[in-house]
């Protein structure tokens, strides 16, 4: 499979917007070209004072909302996502959701890069709640993500983005229609001010 290709980079020294140094941080950003997706531009700021650093993708083609969906197995793991940062990422047969917040990054990984990350949060889960019966679960949750990463049993892969800005790049993926009530409960990652 051909890989994605950089067509610009664009490099500025900006001020940090965590410790608001002036020219102290690098705002970096990349034009790519994903085979069989399209234009990407992905924007990294990076502080070498406080160590800041926060990346984002986004896609330069408009799309209406979407719900893509692909049968994780042992053929898909190495199958290009596009994760932008309104999309949920879930995995309904073993419990695990990833919704977007203030802080969520957009990036491109592939399947198995999903798993690895569901892996890193539910590990960090495990710091934070230590009863008996969240440390059970997480065991569980992590024991069934390993069995995925290794090839050894299926599930499917469910990213809702209501700005139809991700993507799985496979001739496998079902892109669908998200529903009317799915699309309301959605979180976007943006704050909402009720203005009354
Ligand atoms: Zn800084």
């Amino acid at each position: 499979m051909s890989e994605e290709e950089t067509i610009e980079i664009n490099e500025m020294i900006i001020k940090c917007p965590a410790c608001n140094v002036d020219g102290i941080a690098t705002s970096m950003m990349k034009e790519i070209e994903i085979p069989h997706f399209g234009k990407v531009l992905e924007t990294t700021i990076q502080c070498g004072k406080c160590g800041f650093k926060h990346s984002d993708i986004i896609s330069l083609e408009h799309n209406d909302p979407a719900k893509y969906t692909l049968k994780i197995s042992e053929e898909t793991l190495s199958t290009r996502v596009v994760r932008s940062q309104s999309a949920t990422v879930i995995i309904p047969e073993i419990g695990v959701k990833v919704e977007p917040g203030p802080k969520s990054e957009g990036y491109v990984t592939n399947v198995e890069g999903i798993l690895t990350r569901f892996e890193g949060a539910v590990k960090k889960a495990m710091h934070l709640f230590n009863d008996n019966e969240s440390q059970e679960n997480a065991k569980n949750t992590l024991a069934e993500i390993h069995k995925l990463i290794n090839g050894e049993n299926t599930a499917t892969l469910i990213i809702n983005d209501p700005f139809g800005q991700s993507n799985i790049v496979s001739d496998d993926v079902i892109i669908s229609e998200i529903p009317e009530e799915e699309l309301k409960e959605l979180k976007t990652g943006f704050s909402h001010i009720e203005d009354k």
